[in-house]
């Protein structure tokens, strides 16, 4: 008998804690972080010693990495996009084109920017759909930034190729998927800039961070002038070519950048551990009919911190979920009645009311901007379809081949339910 009707819950230990990353820290973050204080250096373009920072340690590791030539410590995934974004030389005037399916800030980057975020649907891998993005490219069209979310790696073969075909930039989110690869190649080196975060629900954390990872010369020093109002003033030697312009201020403290470093020397026995995890749970369930698993474009390449599948109605999904809590997994449907999830476009309030930071600071009325997008609360119904019907379970490093074995016990008990 399910426990929603009485009977006994297949667990009631509980399950993984909610942080990946923070569930890490031990000796090697005490060390790294202490070094700094010890060194009494907080700010990483110090003096003469700019190339021996903390900082430039971090930059150093993502370069290797991802194989790319630059990477770039910021202060979070957002300014990471923001810095890449203007390094690419995207502007008022232009459009980029996102998922339906992201968080909030990376339509939010495009519009401080001054750009226009153009939303297209995402498919049954709940990564951005490579048909709706061919879709949505027309004359204003200049960046596309395909979103690995919750660890899954998009359709990069597709994506590159439409993007190639009409020119456009291609600017990889990879704040969810640190770790992550599609075809043996690691996340974030595909697109002309990759875009990390290192923010506690991440991966890896260094409190608040990010990084821009790029092969390109120019993207990176644009994007470095951009992260700081006075780079050319600390003694970096690599921006003689490209006239400076005003930036911001998104330097990564060495705090940050000497936590971010001892977290992410251990992405790769995090994402092992998951691997096993996930491929664990769903070698025990793959084979009930009436659910489907999420499609994942390489399996190999997906950070696996997630478990999705999706039910053959909404109702379904909703009873499913309910039941499955009940036996003691915790889990949620994506699209639902409760909280505005911002990782949905019908939550990005701003965006669907063309709202900018003050009447005359607005993309969408800016004189530049000859296009005509519009936007709704259907405009994308597949995708809220699919993150309806979807049951989402949150995967941990530190989960026992026994939890496995419960959560494989759980959903077989309640889809047997469903047939
Ligand atoms: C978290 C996140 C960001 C923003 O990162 P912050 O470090 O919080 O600024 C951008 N895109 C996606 C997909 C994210 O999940």
């Amino acid at each position: 008998m399910l426990a929603v009707q009485g009977g006994a819950p297949v667990r009631t230990r509980p399950w993984a804690p909610e942080f990946i990353s923070s569930e890490e820290f031990d000796d090697l973050e005490k060390e790294y972080v202490l070094r700094v204080l010890d060194k009494k250096r907080v700010f990483r373009f110090y003096e003469e010693d700019i190339y021996h920072s903390e900082s430039s340690r971090l930059e150093a590791l993502y370069c290797r990495r991802t194989g790319c030539k630059h990477a770039l410590a910021v202060n979070s995934g957002t300014s990471a996009l923001v810095s890449a974004l203007i390094g690419a030389g995207i502007g008022p005037g232009d459009e980029v084109i996102i998922p339906a399916y992201t968080y909030i800030a990376t339509a939010s980057a495009v519009l401080i920017a001054r750009a226009v975020p153009v939303i297209v649907e995402v498919d049954d891998t709940l990564t951005m759909d490579p048909k709706a993005f061919e879709l949505a490219v027309n004359e204003h069209t200049k960046a596309v930034i395909p979103v690995h979310m919750k660890g899954v790696p998009c359709q990069m073969e597709e994506i590159l190729d439409i993007a190639q075909r009409h020119n456009l930039i291609v600017i990889e989110d990879v704040a969810q998927a640190n770790g992550g690869s599609y075809r043996g190649k690691p996340l974030g080196s595909f697109g002309h800039a990759g875009c990390f975060s290192f923010q506690q629900y991440k991966v890896v954390t260094s409190g608040e961070g990010g990084m821009v990872t790029t092969n390109d010369d120019n993207i990176y020093t644009r994007a470095s002038i951009y992260h700081d109002s006075a780079l050319s003033y600390w003694g970096t030697k690599m921006f003689e070519n490209v006239p400076s312009f005003p930036g911001e201020n998104y330097r990564m403290s060495e705090l940050n950048a000497a936590l971010g470093l001892a977290q992410s020397q251990k992405i790769d026995s995090i994402v092992s551990k998951l691997h096993q995890i996930k491929k664990a749970i769903v070698n025990g369930i793959k084979t009930i009919p009436n659910i489907q698993l999420q499609r994942i474009p390489d399996c190999d390449g997906d950070v696996s911190y997630s478990l999705i599948f999706y039910l053959t109605t909404a109702e379904q999904a909703k009873s499913f979920s309910d039941y499955l809590n009940a036996e003691g997994i915790p889990n949620g449907t994506i699209y639902n009645n409760g909280i505005a999830d911002r990782h949905i476009y019908v939550n990005w309030d701003y965006v669907l009311e063309k709202r900018g930071a003050s009447l005359h600071d607005n993309p969408w009325t800016c004189e530049s901007y000859k296009g005509n997008v519009q936007y709704s609360k259907d405009m994308c119904p597949n995708t809220l379809d699919l993150l309806a019907r979807s049951i989402s379970i949150p995967l941990h490093q530190n989960l026992t081949l026994e939890d496995c074995q419960d959560a494989i016990a759980a959903i077989n008990k309640v889809a047997e339910f469903f047939e």
